[in-house]
C-alpha cells in the first residue's frame, strides 16, 4: 500500500497527520493511505522550493540544458506509461484505454511542448528614444503553489509543473486527496530527469489544510489552481489579500449545438465523445445537447441507441467506455441531478446506477430532456456521463441557450454551413469554440475560461506571461547630460 506523503527535494516523507484514505473506485476498496502533509511538511517542502530557486541551477541554467531535462522528464514519462496509467486508473475509474492512449501521452507532450517553447521565447526591445535602449526581459517569479484536481491528475498536473519549471520557476504540488497517486508517481520519476533538488515537490493532502497552507505561505510567489468554481473563489480571495498571482482553471457546463445541417453521423459521434469521454468527468465536456427541431427526433433516437450500447464496467478491460466514478460520493451527487417528476424534464435513457455493478461507483450514461435552460440541470455542474438534450428552431434561440449559463469554457457547434460556422465562433460566449469538432487541444492556443470558468489561460505565450515577471531596462546610448541638483 502506497503511503507517501510529500517528496521534498528528492526525499520521500511518509509520516503525517491523519492519513487519507484513498480508493479504487471500481471496487470501492481501499488502495493507499496517504498520511497528510501538515504545515511542518509543507513549510518544508516551500523551504526546498525556494532555496533551489535562490541557489540559481535552475533558474540559471542555459534554454538548452532546461530543454535536455524537459526532454528527458518526457522520455522518461513514456517509458513509465504503462505503470503510470495502471495507477492512475486504479484510483480514478477513467478506463485504462483512454489514461494510456490520451493522458499519459499528453503528460509527456507537456514537458516536450515547453522545451520546444522556451527555445523560440524572446524578449522585446524598444529602439524609438533616440538617447536610449529598452529592453523587456522576463524573469521567472519564484515558487509556484500548483493546486490540481482529481478528474485527470497527470495530464492537468504535469501541465502545471512543466510550465511553471520552464521557464525557470520551483514549485510545490498538491494533488486532489481523491486521486494524487499518479501524479505523485510521475513526480517521483522527475529526479531522474536531472532536475536539480528541489525544483519540483510534492505535498499531498486536503484542500482546505495541506492546499490552504501552501497558498497562504509567505514564501510562495503565485498560485496556479485547476478546480471547481467554488474553490477558485477561496483561491482568488486569499490570493487577492495576499496579493499574489493567481491563475483558476474553473468548472464549466458547455454547449453542444448540432444544426440540423450538420453531418449528422459524426455530430452523433461528437456528442457521444463531448460527454462520455473520461467518463464525463471533464471540465469541457459537451454536458448541454442543443438540437434543432428538424432533426431533433432522430439525433435523441440515435444517440439514446448508442448510449445504451456504451460498455460500462471494469475500467482495466479494453472494452470498457465508461467506468466508475471517482467516488461513491460523486456518484450520489450525479444522480442527485436525476429528474424526479419536475415539470420540464424527462428522462430519456440512463439516470440511475448501473446495474450489476454495485460493488463500485457506476452510473449509466444518462440523457435528460430539458425544456428550459434555466433549470438546475442545465445550470450546475454535474461533471459526470449525464447531458441534458434541448431543441431550438433559430439560430438566435441557439446562441441566447448555449450563452444561457454563467460559466463560459467552452462551446461545440456542428453545422456544415460556412456562415453558420463564422456566426456560431462570433456568437458564443466560451474561451473555446470547437467547430464540427471534440475536444481537440492545440497546446500553443490558450485554454482558459470566460465568466465563472476561470481567469487566466494555459498555453505557450498566456503560460509565459503567469510563470514569468516582466523587467524593463532602460539603458542610455551614451552619457547624457543630467540636471544638476544644489549644483
Ligand atoms: P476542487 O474540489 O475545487 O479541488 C481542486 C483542488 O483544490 C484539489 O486539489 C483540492 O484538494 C484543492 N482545494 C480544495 N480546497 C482548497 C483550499 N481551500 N485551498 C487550496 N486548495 C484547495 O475540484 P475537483 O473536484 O478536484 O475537480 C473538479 C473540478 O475541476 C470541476 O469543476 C472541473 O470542471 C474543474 N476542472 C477545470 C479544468 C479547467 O481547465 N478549467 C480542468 C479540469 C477540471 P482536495 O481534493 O484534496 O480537497
Amino acid at each position: 500500500m502506497k503511503t507517501i506523503t510529500a517528496l521534498i527535494a528528492g526525499e520521500t516523507i511518509t509520516t503525517g497527520e491523519a492519513p487519507i484514505a484513498v480508493i479504487d473506485p471500481a471496487s470501492d476498496t481501499l488502495i493507499a493511505e496517504l498520511p497528510e502533509a501538515d504545515g511542518a511538511t509543507v513549510d518544508r517542502a516551500v523551504a526546498a522550493a525556494r532555496r533551489a530557486f535562490e541557489d540559481g541551477a535552475w533558474r540559471l541554467a542555459s534554454v538548452e540544458q532546461r530543454q535536455a531535462v524537459l526532454r528527458r522528464a518526457a522520455d522518461l514519462i513514456d517509458a513509465a506509461a504503462d505503470e503510470l496509467a495502471d495507477i492512475e486508473c486504479a484510483n480514478t475509474g477513467v478506463p485504462l484505454s483512454q489514461i494510456r492512449g490520451r493522458s499519459v501521452p499528453r503528460a509527456a507532450d507537456n514537458f516536450r511542448f515547453f522545451a520546444d517553447y522556451i527555445g523560440q521565447a524572446t524578449g522585446r526591445l524598444y529602439e524609438q528614444h533616440p538617447d536610449y535602449l529598452t529592453m523587456v526581459r522576463r524573469e521567472p517569479v519564484g515558487v509556484a503553489a500548483l493546486i490540481s484536481p482529481w478528474n485527470s491528475p497527470i495530464a492537468l498536473g504535469s501541465m502545471k509543473i512543466a510550465s511553471a519549471i520552464a521557464f525557470g520557476n520551483s514549485c510545490v504540488i498538491k494533488p486532489s486527496e481523491q486521486a494524487p497517486l499518479g501524479i505523485t508517481q510521475l513526480t517521483a520519476l522527475l529526479g531522474d530527469a536531472g532536475l536539480p533538488d528541489g525544483v519540483v515537490n510534492l505535498v499531498n493532502g486536503r484542500g482546505a489544510t495541506t492546499g490552504d497552507r501552501l497558498v497562504r505561505h509567505p514564501d510562495v510567489d503565485l498560485v496556479s489552481f485547476t478546480g471547481g468554481t467554488p474553490t477558485g473563489r477561496v483561491i482568488m480571495r486569499t490570493a487577492g489579500e495576499l496579493l499574489k498571482p493567481a491563475s483558476v482553471e474553473l468548472g464549466g457546463k458547455s454547449a453542444n449545438i448540432i444544426f440540423d445541417d450538420a453531418d449528422f453521423e459524426r455530430a452523433v459521434d461528437g456528442a457521444l465523445l463531448g460527454i462520455f469521454t473520461n467518463n464525463g468527468q471533464q471540465c469541457l465536456a459537451g454536458s448541454r445537447i442543443l438540437v434543432q427541431r428538424g432533426i431533433a427526433d432522430r439525433f435523441v433516437e440515435a444517440f439514446v441507441e448508442r448510449a445504451r450500447r456504451i460498455r460500462v464496467g471494469d475500467p482495466r478491460d479494453p472494452a470498457t467506455e465508461i467506468g466508475p466514478l471517482v467516488s461513491r460520493r460523486h456518484m450520489e451527487h450525479v444522480l442527485g441531478f436525476v429528474p424526479a417528476g419536475e415539470t420540464g424534464l424527462s428522462v430519456l435513457t440512463g439516470g440511475r446506477a448501473a446495474p450489476g455493478l454495485e460493488q463500485g461507483c457506476y452510473v449509466e450514461p444518462t440523457l435528460v430532456r430539458a425544456e428550459r435552460q434555466d433549470l438546475r440541470v442545465c445550470q450546475e455542474e454535474i461533471f459526470g456521463p449525464f447531458a441534458t438534450l434541448s431543441v431550438f428552431d433559430t439560430e438566435e434561440e441557439a446562441w441566447q441557450m448555449a450563452n444561457a449559463t454563467r460559466f463560459g469554457l467552452v462551446a461545440y457547434v456542428w453545422s456544415e454551413s460556412v456562415q453558420r460556422i463564422m456566426t456560431a465562433q462570433e456568437r458564443l460566449a466560451a474561451g473555446t469554440v470547437w467547430c464540427n469538432t471534440p475536444m481537440m487541444r492545440e497546446l500553443r492556443a490558450p485554454f482558459g475560461g470566460w465568466k465563472e470558468s476561470g481567469i487566466g489561460s494555459d498555453g505557450g505565450l498566456e503560460c509565459e506571461a503567469f510563470f514569468t515577471h516582466a523587467k524593463t531596462v532602460s539603458i542610455p546610448r551614451r552619457p547624457l547630460p543630467l540636471r544638476k541638483l544644489g549644483a
